[in-house]
């Protein structure tokens, strides 16, 4: 059971934040020391690593590095290889999840009231700290889960941050019951959402450019898919931007009902136009920003994706494909989800 740890490991880093097409390349493949679990961490051999969108805003300076050389990732699927010391909540050989959200200090008064994604301390996997586009990661045990058995490791990928996030999206959009959804852009996140709020008897509407993602829409069973600017066929009671792209919220918010709820799920947006107050805002319509999520969101949204059975759509590519990758997503050839599968 027990195997042995090298000395180091090949992990991708971020070199100097640049736009991802970059010669050289912000993202490098190099040669790092294989990391040591402190007290309360695990040691983890990547299985699987999601490709986010947000490993793109790291890789090209949108959110700036908070360590030199970060390695990107943080949808990891992995087995624990190495217990720290004081760990009890998992064994050598268990698969584990490792989300994007890595640590809240548990004193302030946000994760006093149960708000602990929006502790002023928090850090974060791939941005604070080295994350998964590497064959070995560590994690404090309180911040990871247990994945369910039904899913491969390529599968449950993407549920950490994409399915995860998507579920806090819907909590924040405050979707009624058997209302209307609108979805704008359809990525990894959407598809995810939109298959969880379908299967609640929400009625979904898509709005995104490409052809393909709206066809892909109609086929998960959403009520309709049209371009990112179009006028909805019905008025929506919520909607969820899930596109870095400031300029739909105009749109996003013109097609909401009276009193409905825009939620803008990015840790990114590029600027908002200016808006109309008549058109826009009044009629008591919301608009919220999606923080990260709390643990309590990250296991509600496994046990219902598990008993759900909701599917990600992933395509798996080769490890050393990381950089490739990311020039892809920046492109927008966003099919399902990105998944870095390690070599076995
Ligand atoms: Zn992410
Ligand atoms: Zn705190």
């Amino acid at each position: 059971m027990f195997e042995q740890i090298p000395a180091t490991m090949k992990a991708w880093a971020v070199k100097s934040p640049a736009p991802i097409e970059s010669v050289p390349c912000p993202l490098q493949l190099v040669e790092k020391p294989v990391p040591s679990p402190k007290a309360g961490e695990v040691l983890v051999k990547v299985l699987a690593c999601g490709v986010c969108h947000t490993d793109l805003h790291v890789a090209e300076g949108d959110l700036p590095v908070h360590q030199p050389n970060v390695t990107p990732g943080h949808e990891i699927v992995g087995r624990v290889v190495q217990l720290g010391l004081e760990c009890q909540r998992f064994e050598v050989g268990d698969r584990i999840g490792i989300p994007w959200f890595r640590y809240a200090c548990g004193v302030c008064r946000y994760c006093r009231s149960g708000r602990e994604n929006l502790c002023p301390n928090s850090k974060y996997t791939g941005w604070d700290h080295d994350g998964g586009y590497a064959e070995y990661v560590t994690v404090p045990e309180g911040f990871a889960y247990r994945i369910p058995a039904r899913y491969k490791s390529t599968e449950a990928a993407p549920l950490l941050c994409a399915g995860i996030i998507g579920y806090r999206a819907l909590l924040r959009a405050n979707v009624p019951a058997g209302g209307r959804l609108g979805l704008y852009g359809f990525g990894g996140s959407a598809h995810l959402a939109a298959q969880l709020a379908i299967k609640q008897g929400v009625e979904v509407h898509v709005f995104t450019r490409g052809k393909d993602a709206q066809k892909f829409a109609l086929e998960l069973g959403c009520a309709s898919a049209q371009g990112a600017y179009d006028c909805s066929p019905v008025p929506l009671d919520s909607a969820i931007l899930f596109s870095p792209a400031g300029e739909m919220v105009p749109n996003a918010l013109a097609n909401l009902a009276p009193s409905g709820t825009l939620a803008l799920a990015g840790i990114y947006l590029s600027d908002v136009p200016s808006l109309n107050y008549q058109d826009h805002l009044f009629h008591e319509k919301t608009v919220t920003s999606v923080e990260s999520n709390t643990r309590q969101d990250g296991e509600e949204f496994l046990r219902l994706a598990d008993r759900l059975g909701i599917t990600p759509t992933v395509t798996p590519v080769t490890f050393d494909q990381a950089d490739q990758v990311l020039k892809w997503v920046a492109r927008g050839n966003i099919d399902g989800a990105y998944v870095l599968e390690m070599p076995s």
